[in-house]
């Protein structure tokens, strides 16, 4: 059962946010009135914004003790500063949510109400639909999803936001997912627990811009595929035996081929579609091998996945 002063961690990465934040930092004040069982902390995770990110946050921090500012020394990635949310996280409830009201605040109320009935461990949401998104980016995502989904036995979920409310263990399960790669959908699901799935009406980014463009977003699912699946791989190896088989029976062809009607005309063409297309695969499973020993090697480093360079926060954790 809730005790009374139990605390709850909103983490909020930013990344040129000046224009959102006020927007939000204003509808989390009138969330938290809803929660008055509730203490609240908000992390918010500047990751290496160069407009007004900074000031703004200071600036609510100045007279709200509940405001904490965690300043990143570049542009780590929307990955790494959920990961120091997590890292610096208190709470004995913690949630992630997007800095630009798609993931809202209002929500929260009912994510609480869920996990106190006891049957879950989590809250996630997802969106129902994917209105306002543009049309291509919509095929691509539904694409990726159905990708990952046959190719992984982790459960990651059509239209999943990061937006989740989570237990204490279930946070110190993602804290011990401490991979450099990190995909946070595929982490969730693979951590497993059990999870609630609300649904909302997708809605448009507050104000300020999308920070993700078509080549960010590929690189990212690439990411979530190759950090939950070895199927590339697999690929790589039966792509490896099917050209095998094929040119062993093409070599017997021509053999008996030509013991029957002799050598007709010789096909260069042919054979030099045939010595380009095995190049390319050969160069395009090589391709995936270099892809995975490249996650490899940066696992290997164990680089830190953030490193911040201001905070408000004494006991920060600044690295990590
Ligand atoms: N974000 C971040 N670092 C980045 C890119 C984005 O912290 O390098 C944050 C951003 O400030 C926002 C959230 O991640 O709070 C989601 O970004 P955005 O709204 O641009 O993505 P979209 O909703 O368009 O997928
Ligand atoms: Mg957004």
């Amino acid at each position: 059962m809730k005790k009374a002063n139990d605390l709850i961690s909103l983490i909020i990465p930013c990344y040129n946010e000046q224009e959102a934040l006020p927007i939000l930092y204003e509808e989390l004040g009138r969330t938290a009135k809803l929660l008055p069982d509730y203490e609240t902390e908000f992390l918010f995770i500047d990751d290496g914004s160069r407009d007004r990110t900074r000031e703004t946050i200071l600036s609510f921090a100045a007279s709200d003790e509940r405001v904490r500012y965690y300043g990143f020394s570049r542009n780590f990635g929307k990955e790494a500063a959920m990961y120091a949310g997590f890292c610096n996280a208190r709470g004995d409830y913690v949630a992630v949510m997007d800095a630009d009201m798609q993931d809202p605040p209002s929500l929260l109320p009912r994510m609480m109400e869920l996990l106190q009935s006891g049957e879950y461990d989590s809250v996630a949401t997802r969106r129902a639909d994917r209105a306002g998104e543009p049309a291509l980016r919509s095929m691509f995502a539904r694409m990726f999803y159905r990708l990952i989904r046959t190719i992984t036995d982790t459960d990651i979920v059509d239209g999943a936001r990061d937006f989740r409310l989570m237990k204490r263990e279930m946070v110190e399960a993602v804290l011990a997912m401490s991979e450099y790669n990190r995909f946070s959908k595929g982490i969730f699901g693979w951590i497993g627990f059990r999870t609630c799935w609300l649904p909302f009406e997708n809605r448009e980014r507050s104000a300020g811009k999308t920070k993700w463009n078509f080549w960010k977003l590929f690189k990212y699912s690439l990411d979530g595929i190759m950090g939950f699946s070895h199927v590339p791989l697999e690929l790589a190896s039966w792509s490896g035996i099917a050209l095998t088989a094929v040119s062993f029976l093409s070599s017997l062809f021509i053999a008996v081929r030509r013991i029957l009607f002799g050598d007709p005309v010789p096909g260069w063409p042919s054979l030099a579609c045939i010595i380009t297309f095995i190049g390319g695969v050969q160069l395009f499973c090589i391709g995936i091998m270099g892809q995975y020993l490249a996650k490899t090697y940066l696992e290997v480093k164990k680089r830190p996945h953030y490193i911040i360079s201001e905070t408000n926060a004494e006991d920060a954790v600044k690295i990590k």
